[in-house]
C-alpha cells in the first residue's frame, strides 16, 4: 500500500518535472546518488514485508523514507527514479551477486602508505593503487553508545552484516543479546548462494557475524558450531582447532567437502565446501612463500558461488591486517595489505566480465593509529620495507638460534644496523623472542619513520570502496550500519 503510494507519487512528480532540463552536471550526479538512495529505501520497505522474529535493518531503515517530506532541492532526483526503473528492464541496475570485502583494520593510513609503498621510485609520479580507483566514500564505525566511540571487529562487523549498533564483542546480537538478522540469511531466504574467503579462522569476529548469532566472539567453539546451520555454501580460511572431528562429521555429513591442503583446492569443482587450511591464521603474506593464498580463496570462491543462477553474496576479509596493526609491525601490515588489494583486483575484474556483480570494499575500523612519518620528521621510507623477506617475528625466533645474529639480522632486514641497535637487539635477545621481536619493530621504525599511538583500534573514519550496478549508493559520508541496509536492499524481494 505504501509501496504503491510511493511509486504514483514519484511517477506524479515525474510528469511534472519532465520537460527540467539540467545544465547543471554537478546536480545529476547528485540527482542521480538521491534517485538510487530513494529507491533503495523503498526496496528496504519491500524486503521487510516477509520475514519474522529476528530483528531487521530493514524495519528501521523503511521508518526513515517519507517522499512527501523531501526538500525541494532533491525533488529533481526523483525524476531520475522512472529512467531509473525503465532501465531496470534492459541493463540491471541492482547487482544479482555482491562481494562484500573487509580489511580488518584497515584504517586510512594503511591505503595511503600501501600507495607509498607500492610506488614505483624510477617514475616521477606515484601510482594509483585498487583502492584510490575504487574509492566513492567514508563510514564512521562507533559502536552503541554502551562501548563508546572505539568499536571492536565484532560490534563493526555486527553493523556491516545486519545494519545494527551493538556492544563490543557481540556477534550478531543486539544489546539486549537478541539475535539480528545478517545480510547472509536474508540472502538464503531469497534462494542466493553465500560464501566467506577470510587469512583469520572462518569463525573469527568478522566472519562470524555474518554466519552466526553469539553473546560473545571469543565462543569460537560455538560460532564453528552455529555455521553448520548457516548452510553457507563455500567456508574459505583458517581455524582448523576449532572444528571437531565430530563436528566435521557433521558438515560432511551435510554435504560438505572437507579440505585442509590448499592444493586440493583446485579439485573442488562445486558446492560446499569447508576448507580450513591452518590451526588458527594463515601464513602471514611476508613469511608464505606460496604467496597469494587469499586472491586463490576469493577466486575459487567467485567461481564456486557463481554457479548459483540465483546470484550470491561473498564476504572476503584482509582479516591480518589488523593483526600486524596490533603488533605496531608496519613490515608484516604491509604484506598483508598487499595481498588484500591482490585479492580485491579478482574482484574487480570479476565485477568487470559479470557486470551484475556490486562489490563493496572497507575496514571495519582503524588499529595502531598508524602514522606515516613520525618523530618530527618529514620523512616516510616505505622503500626499505622491500628488503625485509621475513616478519620480525619470524626474524626474532632465527636469531634466537643462531649465534651470528648480527649478520643474520643485517640479511633479514637488507640494512646495517648501528652499534647502538645491535646492543639493543642483543639486550633483548637474551630476554627472548617477545622482547626481540618487538625491539626489531622499533628499529624497522625508526628507519622507515613509521609511528603508532596505540596497540588497540583508533576511531577514526574508514574510506569505502565500490564498483558494479548500485555502487553509487555507497558514496559520501555514511555510517557503517548504512553499507549493510544499502547492501539489503539491494537485495532480490522474496519470493512468494
Ligand atoms: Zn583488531
Amino acid at each position: 500500500m505504501l509501496i504503491r503510494t510511493t511509486l504514483s507519487l514519484i511517477l506524479g512528480i515525474t510528469l511534472c518535472f519532465s520537460n527540467s532540463t539540467f545544465a547543471n552536471e554537478q546536480l545529476l550526479a547528485k540527482a542521480d546518488t538521491k534517485a538510487e538512495q530513494t529507491a533503495s529505501q523503498i526496496q528496504v520497505h519491500v524486503s521487510s514485508v516477509s520475514d519474522t522474529s529476528i530483528i531487521k535493518a530493514s524495519d528501521n531503515a523503511a521508518k526513515k523514507v517519507d517522499p512527501s517530506t523531501l526538500p525541494a532541492d532533491i525533488v529533481a532526483p526523483i525524476t531520475n527514479i522512472a529512467s531509473k526503473q525503465v532501465r531496470v528492464s534492459t541493463a540491471p541496475s541492482k547487482p544479482k551477486n555482491m562481494v562484500i570485502m573487509i580489511g580488518d583494520g584497515m584504517g586510512p593510513a594503511y591505503t595511503t602508505a600501501y600507495r607509498y609503498f607500492k610506488d614505483n621510485p624510477e617514475t616521477e609520479e606515484i601510482e594509483q593503487t585498487v583502492f584510490d580507483r575504487l574509492l566513492v566514500g567514508m563510514a564512521s564505525t562507533y559502536p552503541a553508545s554502551v562501548s563508546g566511540y572505539v568499536t571492536d571487529s565484532a560490534a563493526s562487523a555486527t553493523a556491516l552484516a545486519t545494519g545494527f549498533k551493538t556492544y563490543n564483542g557481540a556477534i550478531s546480537v543486539d544489546v539486549e543479546k537478541r539475535p539480528l538478522k545478517s545480510i547472509m540469511e536474508m540472502a538464503k531466504e531469497r534462494g542466493l548462494s553465500t560464501g566467506l574467503a577470510v587469512t583469520s579462522q572462518v569463525n573469527h569476529a568478522t566472519p562470524a557475524a555474518f554466519f552466526a548469532h553469539n553473546e560473545h566472539r571469543r565462543n569460537y567453539v560455538e560460532i564453528a558450531e552455529a555455521y553448520l546451520d548457516s548452510d553457507a555454501d563455500v567456508i574459505l580460511g583458517g581455524g582448523q582447532k576449532y572444528f571437531s572431528d565430530s563436528l566435521l562429521k557433521q558438515f560432511t555429513n551435510k554435504g560438505y567437502q572437507h579440505i585442509t591442503e590448499f592444493s586440493e583446492l583446485e579439485n573442488i569443482s562445486q558446492p560446499k565446501v569447508l576448507g580450513l587450511f591452518a590451526e588458527v591464521q594463515l601464513p602471514w603474506v611476508i613469511d608464505d612463500k606460496q604467496g597469494y593464498k587469499l586472491s586463490t580463496l576469493t577466486k575459487k570462491s567467485l567461481q564456486l558461488l557463481s554457479q548459483n543462477e540465483q546470484g550470491f553474496v561473498l564476504i572476503v576479509e584482509g582479516s591480518l591486517i589488523d593483526w600486524a596493526g596490533h603488533s605496531n609491525d608496519i613490515a608484516t601490515a604491509m604484506g598483508e595489505m598487499d595481498e588484500f588489494a591482490n585479492a580485491i583486483e579478482v574482484v574487480e575484474q570479476f565485477v568487470r566480465e559479470s557486470q551484475d556483480t556490486l562489490m563493496v570494499v572497507t575496514a571495519d575500523h582503524n588499529t595502531g593509529g598508524l602514522s606515516i612519518g613520525a618523530n618530527g620528521e618529514y620523512a616516510w621510507k616505505p622503500e626499505i620495507l622491500h628488503n625485509i623477506n621475513a616478519s620480525p617475528n619470524k626474524i626474532a625466533e632465527q636469531l634466537i638460534g643462531t649465534d651470528d645474529w648480527q649478520a643474520s639480522f643485517n640479511k633479514f632486514v637488507g640494512f646495517e644496523a648501528s652499534e647502538q641497535e645491535l646492543s639493543t637487539l642483543d639486550t633483548a635477545r637474551m630476554q627472548g623472542q617477545k622482547q626481540l621481536t618487538k625491539s626489531i619493530m622499533t628499529i624497522i621504525d625508526l628507519h622507515t619513520n613509521t609511528g603508532w599511538t596505540s596497540v588497540g583500534h583508533t576511531a577514526s573514519d574508514v574510506q569505502v570502496f565500490a564498483a558494479g550496478p548500485g555502487s553509487r549508493l555507497f558514496s559520501g559520508h555514511q555510517d557503517n550500519t548504512e553499507i549493510a541496509t544499502k547492501m539489503m536492499s539491494l537485495l532480490p524481494q522474496i519470493s512468494n
